[in-house]
């Protein structure tokens, strides 16, 4: 199948779970699209105005999460590891239906999203996919945290490094190339907390529904979860995850390379609104199979959806 082309899901799919933040139970359908209509919340609990777009500018709280929320305060939140999930796999439009305002964070990472998806297949339309291309570097820093954005060729290249006192998290980097790589390690990689936090992030109203079954939590030189890690880098590789799916609130797949440390949602968010604020720091670009390199094709997608 051509990765140049426009995709969407074969077919309805159906998922319930619970809101991390929230607490809340929720059920979510992705429904296929048309071409040209990109990826699409819609709050069914909800009679009018119940259209929420993820966008950059849409983004009204990046702290902990990725809530957006439309012209007229209605939100969706903890959108990243879905949208993660679907900019993996290459789905351009879908309809995602939410009973209540958060995402259902199933096992905290986006390993039930892709598989459901890859189970489900896509349906393939003839309309071209579009890209955009990072044209400069654009660096932002906040305290000891950093991102910086910068051209490639033809890839995503994300590096990521979080450094933590904690030595059981302690310093870890991860770099992917988003388009080559197997990202199995990246999508399986799940949410976490350290224990202490635990109490301060109850007291903020937040991981209302958080438990073993959706983060890893960790406790001095432990992780509190029986079977503990699922790859060595998961704390850094879910931040990865987390920023590929904040990227995909560009709009489009995007050519560039990515550089964070110790960053998060809102830092992502920031740099992404300083990237689109001025038009020569991008191109949007058509894609058509003259004009991409044959590197761009994404050879684990296609093994696993052809
Ligand atoms: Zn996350």
């Amino acid at each position: 199948m051509s990765i140049l082309t426009q995709k969407t899901i074969k077919t309805p799919i159906h998922f319930g779970g619970v809101g991390l933040h929230s607490g809340k139970e929720v059920k979510m359908k992705i429904l296929p699209s048309e071409p040209n209509s990109g990826i699409v919340f819609k709050r069914i609990d909800l009679e009018k105005n119940n259209i929420v777009i993820p966008n950059v500018y849409n983004v009204n709280r990046a702290s902990f999460c990725t809530t957006i929320s439309n012209e007229h305060g209605v939100e969706v939140s903890t959108i990243e590891h879905l949208m993660g999930a679907l900019y993996i796999l290459g789905v351009d439009n879908a309809l995602v239906e939410l009973t209540s305002q958060e995402v259902p964070i199933m096992d905290g990472s986006a390993r039930d999203f892709v598989k459901l998806i890859l189970e489900t297949g896509l349906k393939v339309s003839k309309a071209p996919i579009k890209l955009i291309k990072i044209n400069k570097q654009i660096s932002l820093e906040d305290g000891s945290k950093f991102i910086k954005i910068d051209k490639s060729n033809v890839s995503l290249d994300i590096r990521f490094e979080i450094k933590y006192s904690n030595s059981l998290i302690g310093n870890q980097i991860n770099k992917v190339n988003v388009y080559e790589d197997d990202l199995s390690d990246i999508y399986s990689s799940r949410t976490y907390c350290l224990f202490e936090d635990i109490d301060k992030l109850k007291k903020l109203g937040l991981a209302k529904g958080g438990s073993l079954n959706n983060a890893v939590v960790v406790k001095d030189k432990e992780v509190l979860n029986k079977d503990g890690l699922r790859n060595k880098l998961e704390f850094v590789n879910h931040k990865i995850l987390d920023c590929i799916g904040d990227v995909y609130l560009s709009g489009y797949r995007m050519i560039g390379s990515i550089d964070c440390s110790q960053g998060g949602h809102s830092l992502t968010n920031q740099l992404l609104r300083e990237v689109f604020q001025d038009k020569s720091n991008f191109s949007v670009f058509e894609v058509s199979g003259k004009n991409l390199p044959t590197t761009f094709v994404n050879k684990s997608q296609l093994k696993s959806i052809a």
